[in-house]
């Protein structure tokens, strides 16, 4: 499970460019937590992905929440009095507060001053505002945009409805030859904006398609939800089936240019913890791993203590620490094919680890076996890639007491988890090792 097994499964030379493009095409949608956009955009990966769309009404009681109006809309505008549209949404849909209620009226600029949002240290971003559980309205430009406003008699026009509707999202089930899963979730919610959406959900679509395509372990359950009520609404209609996740990862922020950073889950020490910081640091590009916060992505709801499941968050810059986010500045040029690429392999390094990760045994443990004896210097002296080596074997045979998994093995040794399984299983080849579960089922069979 790597990024060269992707472009041959999905015969796709360059999978960046190809995120990119999704992401492209993706971008001028202006998706919320409820609404067509959401549905248009899930409609897009269905092209490509076995995709099951949700709807569930407003009203809906889900955990403490409860599932709002139906926001869409299709146009809004401020105009002067000479009819010019000075603010114009079919030019960004940025420039309306998400889920604005709708408003007809003219005012003069003082009246409509307080309904403007700007960013005066950035003035040529727009800024992204929402008014999610309030009725509000607002508009939101360049500050440049509102420098050059004229005390005028402005016609303000948000053509928006707030109706009882339903909250959708979509889902994908992956079976795997273990009906364990891993959680892979990404957010749908945000509208002309790349990083923060956009790039996880272009890397959760290629990681979709590529597995369906290949056997694995897990079974995989990928989520494509409105941040916090999309989760909320997921937890609370399949709390039931919440005890197979046994690794999980919330996708976002993977386009930048800034390195890796893993957040882990609220346990600290799951699998998934160890393993995307096992893959961080044999990258050697620079990778960071910090800890458990309740603020952020969906893992806050996946983390919260009722459910408190082994899921960290991937991303490159975390939210709030590139100046772009939550801006028009977080565009398709803020996005670049070759970081899209880089997540997306980091991605498969992690779920590599997951999905052969286990506990292998030593039958041989006595003083050290004979290497040369069965084969395995030529066998690695045929190997022109450097996979695995001499002490990669080593460290295998002499932490094959049934206490060690291959990830113990490989932070202990501080040799890559890669070589720690390959050099086991050429070791289980020559019959020098067997998976602690085959030996307990050989032993009992035995009557051992
Ligand atoms: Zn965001």
């Amino acid at each position: 499970m790597d990024l060269k097994g992707l472009k041959t499964a999905l015969g796709e030379n360059d999978p960046g460019a190809a995120m990119h493009a999704l992401a492209s095409r993706l971008y001028p949608l202006c998706r919320s937590i409820t609404g067509n956009g959401v549905r248009q955009t899930l409609g897009i990966l269905k092209e490509t992905l076995p995709l099951t769309l949700s709807e569930v009404p407003t009203g809906t009681q889900v955990l403490d929440w409860t599932v709002p109006r139906e926001w869409n809309i299709r146009d809004a505008y401020i105009k002067d009095s000479r009819g010019n549209r000075v603010v114009d949404f079919q030019a960004h849909n940025l420039h309306v507060v998400g889920y604005s209620v709708p408003v007809h009226a003219k005012m003069r600029l003082e009246e409509l001053r307080p309904r403007l949002h700007s960013l005066p240290d950035k003035p040529d971003f727009i800024p992204y505002r929402n008014s999610f559980y309030k009725d509000d309205w607002g508009f939101c430009l360049t500050h440049k945009q509102l420098l050059a406003l004229k005390d005028d008699e402005y016609e303000v026009r948000i053509d928006s409805a707030l109706t009882d509707g339903n909250l959708t999202y979509g889902e994908i089930t992956l079976p795997g030859t273990s009906r364990e899963e891993i959680l892979i979730s990404c957010h749908v919610c945000h509208p002309s904006l790349a990083n923060d959406n956009l790039s996880g959900i272009a890397v959760a679509q290629h990681l979709a398609r590529y597995l369906s395509k290949v056997p694995h372990l897990y079974t995989y359950r990928m989520l494509f939800l409105p941040v916090t009520i999309g989760a909320i609404t997921w937890l609370a209609r399949n709390e039931n089936d919440l005890g197979r996740v046994r690794h999980g990862l919330v996708l976002s922020l993977l386009g930048d240019s800034g390195p890796m950073t893993f957040k882990r889950s609220r346990k600290g020490d799951a699998a998934v913890d160890r393993a995307a910081a096992h893959v961080l640091k044999h990258a050697g590009k620079g990778g960071r791993v910090e800890d458990f916060i309740p603020y952020g992505y969906d893992e806050r709801q996946f983390c919260s203590p009722g459910f408190d499941l082994p899921v960290g968050c991937l991303m490159r810059t975390p939210h709030g620490r590139f100046p772009e986010y939550h801006t028009s500045g977080d565009n398709l040029a803020f996005i670049k094919p070759e970081n899209l690429e880089d997540s997306l392999a980091t991605c498969l390094a992690i779920l590599e680890v997951l999905e052969h990760d286990g506990v292998f045994v030593n039958l041989n443990p006595k003083g050290e076996p004979q290497l040369g004896r069965r084969g395995l210097y030529r066998a690695m002296a045929d190997r022109t890639d450097g996979d695995w080596n001499e002490m990669s074997m080593l460290w295998a045979l002499n932490l094959g007491d049934g206490k060690h998994s291959l990830l113990d093995v490989a932070e202990r040794s501080g040799l890559p988890f890669g070589n720690i399984f390959r050099a086991t299983e050429a070791l289980r080849a020559c019959g020098l090792m067997a998976s602690a579960d085959g030996l307990e089922k050989h032993n009992r069979e035995n009557g051992k």
